[in-house]
């Protein structure tokens, strides 16, 4: 197999060691600049409470392997999992409303779960202040992950099956050749590796700087102590770190609890952020203890004191107690709170698997060792991908700032619209001047602004017809969302609208190479044109879906490929490389153009008589079929002009360089006024892509739905060989699926769903919904979910949605125009 190096052994090196094992690969060496009995990173003096149920599907699964395998992980008939469940306690009214929605993730996710009363609280953790709960959520599965001595037993397991272990040996450099990592330099010489995955923890960014990667996480120190003993838990534990009470999150006031024997141990996110740098940290030292490792800092009791003062109301037994011990121990923090987990954009064979908790640990490192095995992880992990980020995001400022915040709001109640505070107007598109004109609303992605509706829109609001007038909103969907939304969907669907494509993503592809490389990537036959544009998924070489594309042949060797995000442009870039160096003859180059140009999406039944009054090029279905691209003029702007609508309706995707932007803007603006033109935002589009069934790539397909599953098979050629995935798509043609993405609608006509919420079918959770909006057109709640094969159109189904069920009907896709007669006008 591989030489692989693995640089660190916390919890995630010394895993990833093992699953790489028990896969068969034998060549590993572990290299650990502090002394293996007691590395002194972040898993040195871990606490370990493992809390599995995340808003995210992913990390409630890494964590659910996690758990299983430290319960698998055994030595003196004593495990590394103490299973003493966890619960958090709701001492809001904002908090206790916001346990149902989690409690519907559980669900979602299956991971059990239960509710619970102030009394049965109470009776759950005796210590509780009965005064100060309003309820709880309790995971019986949940627990606390011996994480030192998990780390000991996997070494010596490793160890055993030929697992090199260099300890007190810093990697200070990492050796490549022709684009390739070769090996890791050590003050004792080299070690050679076709493989090198860095799992140094919060010190990646040193390690990434060896390569000039940039890696987005900032270590925080973060504040633990340890009471003195609490006289009502005497005798309750025999071992001096033994827990039996369920670990607590109170939220609330950024505090945790679990017990360590009869003392109570205490973690506090609620104190100012307080960055370090692992460079400023020095050598770690031989003799590391519990007491001195690097990732220990000295307690600044004054930081603590309101934890202390709450912890003590909270937990009166603690009045009875002084702080016996607490210390600063560093761990990392990123922009979106996610892993860093992935391959080097640039250097092949460099991986790294970093800000990672002890939570998510062996499920990342499996995920690690099956994407070096075999390509595929079973848990989709674009989420926590280290190419996720946009370049503004790797800035040390940018990471700085959103890590310190993320740090503050770990516990917080965040609605998936919430925006950021700051950084904010990082990029804007050159419509910019004229969206703050019409009272945009702003929302922010990749840094990027966003309008999700026009306040000027509200004028609108009084001619609005009663079927398209929406239902009121309980609050929690009401937030960043607007009646104005029905407005901007209406008269996308009865006059014309102007949409901000900007934000979308689009790459240059170019050279005699260009079109081999989509070819062989693309499940779709991308090689018509010039002129042709077509849509195609990218597959895993498992036939799961990794991608989706809008692919514009504009000249013979030049495509404009509309990708959903940077981890499909570092896939499009390294693919290209290797397509260089295999056959220089038939180069390729991949540029992101999405800054240097911008889009306006302009669409609806009226898009004809605006578009024709600006130009004189020929727009026609003759001049311009569904689903080609030309370049044009307009107003003597020149555009790259798509035949495409993601809404559903007649229209175009107009694009051109940023400098003409806001002419083109302008002029279209004035064309459309006597057709009602009006600016519309991110809410209807979503909507109205919903009611016309658009879906695309992580928002209702990823890794872990193949074509099939999908209802894709339209983006696939027949006939088609030798495409990544092929084979294995094959396979599983031959195959009937086991489950299919459907579509449904909520029978009420007011109800909104947002996503993740359980869906149960025969009284049992058959699904999550995948996305949800409300559909202005047809008037109800438009919902997608994979759903077994067994459910069928016109079956009903109950939504939980904050622990009250809807109930919803399947019904055939699309819900709007399902023969697309209004694309053509
Ligand atoms: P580490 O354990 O830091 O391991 C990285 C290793 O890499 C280190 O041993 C280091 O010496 C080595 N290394 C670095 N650079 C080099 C180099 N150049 N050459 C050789 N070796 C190198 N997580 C939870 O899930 N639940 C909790 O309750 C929890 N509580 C926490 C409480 C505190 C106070 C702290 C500080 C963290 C807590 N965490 C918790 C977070 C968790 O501890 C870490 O996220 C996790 O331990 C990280 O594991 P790791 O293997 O990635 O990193």
């Amino acid at each position: 197999s591989s030489r692989v190096v693995i640089i660190g052994a916390g919890i995630v090196g010394a895993n990833l060691a093992d699953e790489l094992v028990t896969r068969g690969w034998n060549n590993i060496t572990v290299v650990e600049q502090g002394p293996l009995s007691m590395p002194g990173g972040s898993t040195s003096h871990a606490p370990g409470l493992v809390f599995q149920t995340n808003v995210l599907k992913t990390m409630s699964l890494l964590a659910t392997y996690t758990v299983d395998k430290l319960l698998s992980l055994e030595k003196d008939g004593q495990s590394c999992f103490n299973q003493v469940g966890g619960l958090e306690i709701a001492t809001t009214p904002a908090r206790h409303h916001d346990l149902k929605r989690k409690y519907g993730w559980a669900k979602s996710w299956g991971i059990p779960a239960r509710l619970l009363s102030p009394q049965e609280c109470l009776k759950m953790h005796p210590m509780l202040n009965k005064e100060k709960v309003l309820s709880g959520l309790y995971t019986p599965t949940d627990g606390l992950a011996l994480a030192a001595r998990a780390v000991q037993l996997l070494i010596a397991r490793t160890r055993k099956a030929g697992v090199r272990y260099l300890e007190l040996t810093p990697v200070t450099g990492i050796e490549q050749s022709d684009g390739h990592v070769t090996g890791v330099k050590t003050p004792n010489g080299t070690v050679a590796a076709d493989i090198v995955v860095s799992c140094a923890g919060f010190w990646g960014v040193e390690v990434g700087a060896m390569i000039g990667l940039p890696i987005p996480l900032l270590p925080l120190a973060h504040q633990y102590v340890k009471t003195t003993a609490v006289p009502s838990l005497a005798g309750r534990n025999t071992q001096p770190n033994g827990a039996s009470l369920p670990m607590l999150r109170h939220q609330d006031q950024d505090l945790y609890y679990r017990e360590h024997g009869d003392q109570v141990g205490i973690g506090y996110y609620g104190h100012r952020p307080m960055p370090v740098t692992a460079a400023s940290l020095g050598p770690t030292p031989k003799d590391v203890n519990e007491k001195k490792m690097p990732s220990r800092l000295e307690f600044t009791p004054e930081d603590f004191a309101p934890g202390w003062k709450e912890s003590r109301e909270m937990l009166p037994a603690l009045q009875e107690t002084e702080i016996a011990d607490g210390f600063n121990g560093i761990f990392s923090f990123t922009p979106d709170g996610g892993p860093i987990v992935g391959q080097s954009p640039t250097l092949d064979g460099f991986w790294v698997a970093e800000a990672v908790w002890v939570t998510h640990s062996a499920g990342i490192a499996r995920a690690v060792a099956e994407l070096l095995t075999t390509g595929k992880s079973q848990i989709d992990i674009t989420e926590c991908e280290l190419s996720r980020f946009e370049e503004v995001q790797l800035a040390p400022s940018y990471v700085n700032e959103t890590s310190q915040q993320n740090f503050v709001e770990v516990y917080d109640i965040m609605h998936p619209l919430e925006p950021k505070q700051s950084p904010r107007n990082l990029r804007v598109s050159p419509f910019y001047t004229r969206q703050l004109e019409l009272g945009a609303f702003f929302l922010e992605t990749g840094g990027w602004e966003r309008p999700h509706w026009f306040e000027v829109n509200a004028a609108l609001l009084n001619d609005l017809p009663a079927s398209w007038k929406p239902g009121e909103r309980d609050a929690w969907s009401a937030r960043y969302w607007s009646p104005i939304v029905a407005v901007e969907a209406w008269k996308t669907r009865t006059a014309v609208a102007m949409y901000d494509l900007t934000p979308f993503r689009r790459v240059e592809m170019f050279g005699p190479g260009a079109v081999d490389v989509l070819q062989r990537l693309s499940t779709n036959d991308v090689s018509s044109g010039p002129g042709a544009v077509t849509y195609t998924l990218l597959l895993n070489d498992h036939a799961g879906i990794r991608s989706d594309l809008v692919v514009a042949r504009i000249e013979e060797d030049l495509f404009q490929v509309g990708v959903n995000n940077a981890v499909d442009q570092t896939y499009l870039a390294r693919e290209a490389r290797h397509q260089t160096k295999r056959n220089p003859n038939r180069w390729v180059q991949v540029r992101d153009i999405t800054g240097a140009t911008c889009g306006i999406g302009l669409w609806g039944p009226h898009a004809w008589d605006v578009l024709s009054s600006a130009t004189a090029d020929d727009f026609t279905d003759k001049g311009l079929p569904y689903s080609c691209v030309k370049r044009a003029t307009i107003a003597g702007i020149p555009v790259t002009a798509l035949r495409l609508s993601w809404v559903g309706e007649l229209g175009w995707e107009l694009y051109t360089t940023a400098d003409n932007g806001q002419r083109l803007w302008d002029v279209i603006w004035q064309a459309g006024q006597p057709c009602g033109v009006v600016a519309a935002g991110r809410s209807a589009f979503h909507s109205l892509r919903l009611e016309k069934r658009n879906i695309s790539y992580y928002n209702e397909m990823t890794t872990e739905h193949d074509p099939y599953e999908a209802g894709l098979e339209s983006a696939i050629k027949v006939g088609k060989k030798g495409f990544v995935g092929q084979d294995a798509l094959e396979q599983r043609a031959k195959k009937p699926v086991s489950r299919r993405l459907r579509c449904f609608t909520v029978d009420d006509g007011t109800s909104v769903l947002l996503n993740k919420e359980p869906i149960f079918h025969d009284g049992l959770v058959k699904g999550y919904v995948k996305n949800a909006a409300f559909g202005y057109t047809v008037g109800k709640t438009v919902a997608f979910s994979y759903l077994p094969i067994s459910v069928s159109e016109g079956d009903t189904l109950e939504i939980e949605y904050f622990n009250q069920r809807v109930t919803a009907t399947v019904v055939p896709w699309p819900v709007v125009d399902p023969q697309g007669h209004r694309l053509h006008g």
